[in-house]
């Protein structure tokens, strides 16, 4: 085992996180552990981040002298869809002799494609806890990512009878819309939609009210809805005397919010019935997302411009590419695929039910292994091979390997691999991740929700922005609750941030995941319990009688960075390409690496620095 120098943080450190540890440590050592189960504070949970936030805050330390303890062909660091994929196809490159070995932070494999499992009087309920769904994989999904799913067995079209696109508005359920008292003055939930879009979806999913009787309903000025209303007038353009060329460039440089309070003329009151309705999908409050994202997306405000018919054809793709447990099918399938006797089973159905060995996961008489509760602190150049010291359970280890993959997130590379030349660590630094959390409430009936005709909740103003019945999605002997006197698990997502500051999205996603990480599961479960008392008390929902159980996915560091018109210049491609740069027996993987944050990303950024590695 490597010594660590007297000056080393590590020392200093190993105080301060033992205790943090400890849950992971007791993990690693039950042989019986199964992550997916746990409850409670999930996602990036305690123990697994202490040791990697220690390098970020500097002085980095190095071990000192040790011994290699074990060698590999292939040592990758994260173990989230990239970095097992690379793993994938580094072995279907190299042969099934090839050694590698898989390091991840986590308990739990699968990184933002998190699993979370509950059982309530003996039945099995299945969600996700971060990476959602296979987003449009006709229109976006490269031959690279669509072969590997079609490898380990998934067939897309499965999900046309999987998913029943029709359980909830055959229960007479639409989208709602929640206006909390803090912003709106009463707590008020409306049945119905406002907004043309998703695209994607059927229209009988906004329910039968015109737009119309749905803003007559909202606890807002009369003035404020005759607002809201006339943006979706087609004869009026804000921007009338601009060439076509000046009105999307303003549009890519406004905000929404400043679009429709600043050009549009409306009250706050109506940029706030569209605040957080953004940021599910880019982690940002209207405040910091460019109007030009926002007409893509069919928002109002726009269709009196005379600008072109924006074509997307990924979002007419149905969003319902979905396993119960998100794309953390995804991992388990590449893990089944990789480990021998880890689950059993062969096909995209029944890995569903699968149950797997934890402890088969990092077994000497494997070529392929995945050892978890790892964090890697350093990655450098010796002769022909390439060093990598890690820390588990607060004790450093020293490997040694012909080539590395690092498929973990790009922020974190500057502080592990101090030999990458100096631009490039700054371009890495450049990614910072969007925080975000996804919670998992398991709920003993879903009664209220039928009887409020909701079944997906909008709260513009709210800390959950977001609540909704889980995915109706059936597969491989899993079946989604149908009857609403069964037990049924509610989504709620949350994004934290700086809305209305001024300040960028990177500004806004470092203070948002200070604040997550200062977030004790209590305090999350206060505020879901209060949230959700009010949203669903009018339907006779009780917190305290109705919810079995809580699963909060925290992801301080969630979606990776993706450029934003409104603070970037046009060269984050290029940033991102310098990023991504291959040096000596290193190559540099995860979704951040396609500045992107998809799953398909990940795939093809891993099969890209795989064929750097090989080609080198
Ligand atoms: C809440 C949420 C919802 C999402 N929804 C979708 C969706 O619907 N569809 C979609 O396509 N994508 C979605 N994404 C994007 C998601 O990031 C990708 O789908 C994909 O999971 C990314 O995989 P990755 O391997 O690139 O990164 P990650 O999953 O982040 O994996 C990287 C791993 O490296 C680990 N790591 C970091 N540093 C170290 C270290 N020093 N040592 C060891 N390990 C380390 C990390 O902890 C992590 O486990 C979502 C993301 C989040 C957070």
């Amino acid at each position: 085992m490597p010594r660590i120098s007297r000056r080393d943080f590590l020392n200093g450190m190993a105080l301060t996180i033992a205790p943090g540890l400890t849950p992971a440590a007791q993990l690693a050592a039950d042989p019986a552990r199964y992550p997916p189960a746990l409850t409670g504070l999930r996602g990036q949970h305690p123990g697994s981040f202490e040791v990697a936030h220690e390098i970020a805050r500097g002085p980095r330390g190095r071990i000192d002298e040790g011994a290699i303890e074990e060698s590999y062909d292939l040592v990758v660091v994260g173990g989230g869809i990239s970095g097992l994929a690379a793993a994938w196809f580094f072995r279907r490159a190299a042969g099934p002799e090839a050694r590698i070995l898989v390091l991840d932070n986590h308990d739990d494999f699968g990184g933002h494609a998190k699993r979370n499992e509950f059982t309530l009087e003996r039945r099995l309920i299945i969600g996700y806890g971060g990476s959602q769904s296979i987003q449009s994989p006709r229109t976006l999904y490269s031959d690279v990512a669509r072969g590997l799913l079609r490898d380990l067995g998934v067939d897309i079209g499965r999900f046309d009878t999987a998913f029943d696109r029709n359980l909830y508005s055959s229960l007479g359920l639409s989208r709602g819309v929640f206006f909390a008292r803090e912003a709106f003055g009463s707590d008020v939930l409306v049945p119905g939609d406002f907004m043309t879009r998703p695209a994607n979806e059927p229209a009988r999913l906004r329910g039968p009210k015109l737009r119309e009787e749905v803003v007559a309903a909202f606890p807002i000025s009369q003035a404020s809805k005759a607002q809201l209303l006339a943006l979706y007038d087609a004869t009026h353009d804000p921007l009338a005397g601009r060439s076509v060329a000046e009105k999307l460039r303003l549009l890519k440089t406004t905000s929404y919010r400043d679009y429709l309070i600043k050009i549009c003329g409306c009250s706050d009151e109506v940029a706030n019935c569209f605040q957080g309705r953004t940021l599910g999908f880019f982690a940002l409050g209207s405040d910091a997302v460019p109007a030009a994202e926002l007409r893509e997306f069919g928002y109002p405000g726009f269709a009196g411009l005379g600008l072109p018919a924006s074509e997307y054809p990924e979002w007419q793709e149905p969003y319902i590419y979905h396993f119960p447990d998100g794309n953390a099918s995804l991992a388990r399938l590449l893990v089944r695929a990789l480990v021998p006797g880890v689950a059993p089973g062969d096909t995209m159905d029944d890995v569903v039910l699968a149950r797997f060995d934890y402890a088969a996961l990092d077994r000497e008489e494997h070529n392929t292994r995945i050892r978890l509760d790892s964090t890697c602190i350093d990655v450098r150049h010796a002769s022909e091979r390439v060093v990598v010291d890690y820390v588990r359970a607060g004790t450093p280890h020293r490997i040694d390997a012909k080539h590395v993959v690092l498929a973990c997130f790009h922020m974190v590379i500057p502080h592990i691999a101090a030999d990458l030349p100096a631009a490039q660590r700054h371009a890495l630094s450049q990614n910072v991740k969007a925080p975000l959390v996804y919670t998992n409430v398991l709920v003993r009936d879903w009664q209220p929700w039928i009887r409020l005709k909701v079944f997906d909740i909008s709260a513009p103003m709210s800390f959950h922005s977001r609540v909704a019945l889980d995915f109706p999605v059936s597969l491989g002997g899993y079946r989604h609750p149908r009857d609403p006197g069964e037990p049924m698990l509610l989504h709620l997502q949350h994004v934290p941030g700086a809305p209305n500051s001024g300040l960028d999205a990177r500004a806004q996603f470092r203070i948002g995941a200070a604040t997550l990480l200062g977030m004790a599961f209590s305090d999350f479960e206060q505020i879901i319990r209060d949230e959700l008392d009010r949203m669903l008390g009018p339907g006779g929902f009780s917190s305290a009688r109705d919810i079995a159980a809580i699963t909060v996915n925290r992801w301080p560091h969630g979606y990776g960075y993706v450029a934003n018109s409104l603070f970037d210049g046009d060269d984050y491609e290029e940033i991102t390409a310098l990023a991504r740069r291959p040096f000596g027996r290193i190559a540099i993987a995860n979704s951040d690496a396609g500045g992107d944050a998809y799953a398909h990303i990940a795939i093809d950024q891993a099969e890209r620095a795989v064929r750097e590695l090989l080609q080198g």
